[in-house]
């Protein structure tokens, strides 16, 4: 049982990031190569909490933010 005890917290804290208040992106697509965004990799910007899909485009995004577009989500 102690091995599955991570799993869950780790599944937990994904649904809490999810469901926090202000903490849903305002994006679904990588902004850097447009790639399906996932909540655990994300960044806090003026616009809102802005997800990527994978550590290296977040770390591209950071680098320079000016040069990625982030495309809103299309259901408002
Ligand atoms: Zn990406």
């Amino acid at each position: 049982m102690k091995a599955l005890l991570p799993a869950l917290l780790l599944l937990a804290s994904g649904f809490t990031a999810l469901f926090a208040k202000g903490g849903l992106p305002i994006n679904d697509l990588c902004p850097v190569d447009g790639k399906p965004g996932r909540v655990i990799y994300r960044v806090f910007s003026d616009q809102g909490t802005i997800i990527f899909c994978c550590a290296t485009c977040l770390d591209s995004y950071q680098k320079s933010p000016g040069r990625y577009k982030v495309q809103p989500k299309a259901d408002k």
